[in-house]
């Protein structure tokens, strides 16, 4: 089973979207409370190993998960260069070797094959270091941000071309503001 390489973009989603999942970012509530979830979390990760993974996962790595998913928080909170790197690095631990597999055109893509008893905690490890490492390398670290949303408590890594993401959770995060920001100016207008 391999990961690829070269997409950060998707792989820093993944990580962006597994911090997201943390109850401190839904009032106590966890988003990744049981393997339901952890699978359903896998299939909207496609394409990759994450689905076939997920059907073999079992409790131990849902805490296993739980505990990637602070580290990689603890990461996007400290964005700072060689702290990164460092930690990022650390979660490629479960790569077996460096390899080419087949992409669009023709073309080859870099990936890694991981070890043959890799589980689902060692491929999302390696895709939010891969993902860390190559928003590091072509974008740098101000693209580590918390939610721009004065009541949310999420955190995200802004892949966009400009960096001006604001929010962990564009759709919601963003919806809120938009709604709060109406609702203050009708409240002011009310208040003439
Ligand atoms: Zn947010």
């Amino acid at each position: 089973m391999q990961v690829a390489l070269d997409d950060y973009v998707w792989a820093a989603g993944v990580a962006t979207d597994l911090v997201n999942t943390a109850p401190e970012v839904w009032h106590g509530e966890d988003k990744l409370p049981d393997l339901a979830s952890l699978a359903a979390f896998a299939e909207a990760h496609e394409p990759g190993p994450l689905p076939e993974l997920a059907r073999l996962a079992r409790p131990t790595d849902l805490r296993t998960i739980h505990g990637l998913r602070n580290t990689v928080r603890g990461l996007i909170d400290n964005p700072d260069t060689e702290r990164l790197i460092a930690g990022a690095t650390a979660l490629t631990f479960s790569v077996g070797s460096t390899t080419l597999i087949p992409g669009p055109a023709n073309h080859t893509r870099w990936a890694v094959l991981l070890q043959p008893e890799a589980n689902l905690f060692d491929a999302l490890s390696l895709i939010c270091g891969v993902g860390i490492l190559g928003v590091m390398q072509t974008l740098g670290e101000n693209r580590f941000r918390p939610c721009g949303a004065p009541t949310c408590q999420g955190a995200f890594i802004d892949t966009t071309r400009p960096g001006r993401r604001r929010y962990c959770m564009p759709g919601l995060c963003g919806n809120r503001v938009n709604v709060a920001n109406h609702r203050a100016r009708q409240a002011d207008a009310r208040s003439r």
